[in-house]
């Protein structure tokens, strides 16, 4: 079964892009099934490697939207793509507007290790 860590690592990190296409988040989206059943309506994906992203949760320990204590924001700010399902888009024709965008990061981390298992939001 997929660890919390790596849906994490599914769900949002691309180290490698971003492909600078408007079609990015269309594409990456249902690359990294997060079309299955529903279109997930936002979701961010980061252009940074994996050891700068998991050496956040050693970084500013915040409260997390949900009122947990295991939020950490980046103490850079880090390459990420945004995308959003466009408001007419329906399933199973999940349709996504992608902006490119420099902030800090803010994730949720557990375990041990202690690595990210949540997107919170960017600042
Ligand atoms: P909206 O722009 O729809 O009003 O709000 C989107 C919210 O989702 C923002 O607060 C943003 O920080 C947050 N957000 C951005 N990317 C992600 C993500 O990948 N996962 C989650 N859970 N929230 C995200």
């Amino acid at each position: 079964k997929e660890s919390p860590a790596m849906k994490f690592q599914r769900q949002h990190m691309d180290p490698d892009g971003p492909s600078n296409n408007s079609n990015y988040c269309n594409q990456m989206m249902r690359r990294r099934n997060m079309t299955e059943g529903w279109c997930k309506p936002v979701n961010t994906f980061v252009h940074e490697p994996l050891v700068d992203v998991q050496a956040i949760c050693l970084q500013g320990n915040i409260t997390c939207k949900n009122g947990k204590p295991n939020c950490h924001k980046s103490n850079s700010s880090m390459n990420i793509t945004d995308c959003h399902k466009t408001s007419g888009s329906k399933y199973p024709n999940c349709d996504y507007q992608t902006s490119q965008k420099e902030r800090h990061v803010i994730v949720a981390c557990e375990g041990n290790p202690y690595v990210p298992v949540h997107f919170d939001a960017s600042v």
